[in-house]
């Protein structure tokens, strides 16, 4: 075998090595994709209802009336790490009602009666500012409205209600509808993780 043969066989061996390092590459990238699909998803930090300083906006009722599915496949999920339990919520309550005999708004802020409201432990009715509730949102009643999670805000509630996309709702458009209305570009695409998921399913009903 002659020096010049000897050559091109490594030089040979050196891209075919390269070619497959890089096709080894592309594959690991095509794998993490497809591992983590892209979903369609609110980004709260700029939705009109869900970001924490905007208590006093109007409230944007697209995701309900622009998705393509019955109801929305947006809803509000109640965060219950973030949630302050509170005696009186104000996305529960509608907090500029009539105060009735026990102390409460006289009236509920959600117009689907989609919350529920279950205390914790024992109530004290001497000390009612002391006792504590569950806020439940029943996801097959909810359209997503963003009313309560525009009222879930400082200094009366936390920011714990927020609006998602729920990946067993949405059929995953190729260009969402509500992404095209949203006037704040607060929905995109986003890579869906387990974490993500594993959060959201434990909100589920
Ligand atoms: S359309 Fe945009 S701003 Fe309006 S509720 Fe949906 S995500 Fe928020
Ligand atoms: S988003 Fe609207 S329908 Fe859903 S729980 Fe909140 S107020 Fe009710
Ligand atoms: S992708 Fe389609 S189904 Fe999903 S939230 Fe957007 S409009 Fe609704």
């Amino acid at each position: 075998m002659s020096g010049d043969t000897t050559r091109r066989d490594m030089l040979g061996q050196v891209v075919r090595g390269t070619v497959l390092a890089g096709m080894g590459g592309a594959a690991l990238f095509l794998t993490k994709k497809a591992d983590g699909q892209m979903v369609w998803q609110v980004n709260a930090s700029k939705c009109i209802n869900s970001r924490l300083d905007a208590a006093d906006a109007e409230v944007c009722t697209l995701c309900t009336t622009e998705c393509v599915i019955a109801l929305s496949a947006v809803r509000a999920v109640n965060e219950y790490s973030k949630c302050g339990r509170c005696s009186i919520c104000p996305a529960y309550f509608d907090v500029t009602s009539a105060v009735g005999d026990d102390g409460l708004p006289s009236q509920k802020l959600c117009p689907r009666d989609a919350i529920e409201r279950k205390p914790i432990g024992k109530i004290d009715p001497e000390d009612p500012a002391n006792n504590f509730y569950e806020y439940i949102i029943d996801e097959v009643k909810c359209d997503g409205c963003g009313r309560c999670v525009l009222k879930c805000k400082e200094p009366l509630g936390l920011g714990s209600i927020v609006l998602k996309v729920r990946y067993n709702k949405c059929v995953d458009c190729n260009r969402c509808a509500i992404s095209i209305a949203c006037p704040k570009d607060a929905i995109s695409q986003v890579i869906k993780t387990e974490g993500l998921e594993s959060s959201l399913a434990s909100h589920t009903d």
